[in-house]
């Protein structure tokens, strides 16, 4: 397979190769780059720097026909214009992967977003929250579809067609049982992992299951109620309304201990096909089946770790693993490891 004796070599930078492998496997990104579609659908004032930069990396990587076919891609280029649009990553401490793709995709969203215009114009804060009367819940989905048009008007790209989905998040008020409903766009989930258990490790469901679980809010972290008009007890459950093509799930292994931050090496398994979000969206929304094709794998300590990619290969050749410059074939039960960070799924047709 071409893309397979291709990889990107920087010092440092093992954060931006493996985030990169995992999106130069998004199918619908890749073609977008590859026919730098977006110069078609220019409607930003900015210049595309770093969509032209993250193009041609891709490029490089998918170019099976030049001569430096086995040799390496140096995202030298692409990374300094990604500093100067971020200098959050300008030091030169290990960086986190899934900070950076949040960054990066972000970036690549306002260099070819299609209403700029209406994003720098527009002062009104766009509206999120919306209340709905107990009993009365037939009106969320028309409601969640308003939201989300009003998102589109303002932010619509392709990076918005992929990866952007939308969260609800429901407030119950435990005194005068008002509800309310608040929706958000998300472009990844970060998942809780669960603490270990007697088996010693976990499940993709049950870290979806922790995600969407009922939260008790105490006073002191809940919003106004609005019919008690103070803070009350109250509680607070997540789930998604609308699916994106692509799923990006982040677990969460790093969490504050008193002192310090410790990473978990909680082995989560999780599917390699079908694996149905259904559940954790809209009531009666039936099955909704995503396959993965791309983890980002995460290794060592916090301050000391190293990241790593896998990635299908689209010519049916399997999976490899791809370390900085070195790419070698691994097998599906390989895939499963306490390293697994970041995980990209494609949602099937
Ligand atoms: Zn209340």
């Amino acid at each position: 397979s071409p893309s397979v004796s291709l990889s990107l070599a920087l010092f440092l930078s093992c954060f931006l190769n493996a985030v990169v492998q995992c999106l130069s496997h998004t199918r619908g990104l890749r073609d977008y780059c590859l026919v730098k579609a977006y110069r078609q659908e220019m409607c930003s004032r900015e210049e595309p720097h770093l969509m032209e930069a993250f193009s041609q990396v891709l490029l490089s990587l998918w170019d099976v026909n030049e001569e430096n076919h086995n040799t390496e891609v140096n995202p030298g280029k692409f990374y300094s214009i990604f500093k100067d649009a971020v200098p959050y990553f300008s030091g030169y401490s290990q960086q986190d992967a899934q900070e950076f793709l949040r960054f990066l995709l972000d970036r690549l969203h306002c260099e070819i977003n299609r209403r700029p215009y209406v994003r720098l114009t527009s002062l009104e804060p766009e509206p999120k929250c919306t209340t709905v009367r107990y009993r009365d819940m037939e009106g969320i989905d028309e409601q969640a579809s308003a939201m989300w048009k009003r998102h589109l008007e303002r932010d619509d790209s392709k990076i918005v067609d992929l990866f952007t989905g939308q969260l609800r998040s429901s407030l119950h008020c435990s005194v005068c049982s008002h509800y309310s409903t608040c929706f958000d766009v998300f472009c990844d989930l970060s998942l809780p992992v669960p603490k270990r258990s007697a088996t010693g490790g976990g499940s993709l469901r049950e870290c979806l299951d922790l995600f969407t679980q009922e939260e008790k809010l105490d006073k002191e972290n809940t919003p106004m109620c609005e019919r008690c008009n103070r803070r009350t007890e109250s509680t607070k459950r997540l789930t998604i309304q609308r699916f994106p093509q692509v799923i990006v799930m982040h677990l969460n292994r790093f969490a504050m201990s008193r002192y310090m931050v410790c990473r978990s090496t909680v082995c989560v398994s999780f599917p390699l096909t079908s694996l149905d979000m259904g559940p954790y969206g809209p009531v009666d929304c039936g099955p909704v089946l995503y396959d993965l094709y791309a983890v980002c794998n995460h290794s060592g300590t916090v301050n000391m770790g190293h990241y790593t990619a896998c990635c299908l290969e689209n010519d049916g050749s399997g999976w490899c693993c791809y370390n900085d410059s070195c790419v070698t074939p691994i097998s599906e039960n390989q895939l499963q490891s306490a390293q697994a960070y970041v995980l990209f799924y494609q949602r099937r047709k």
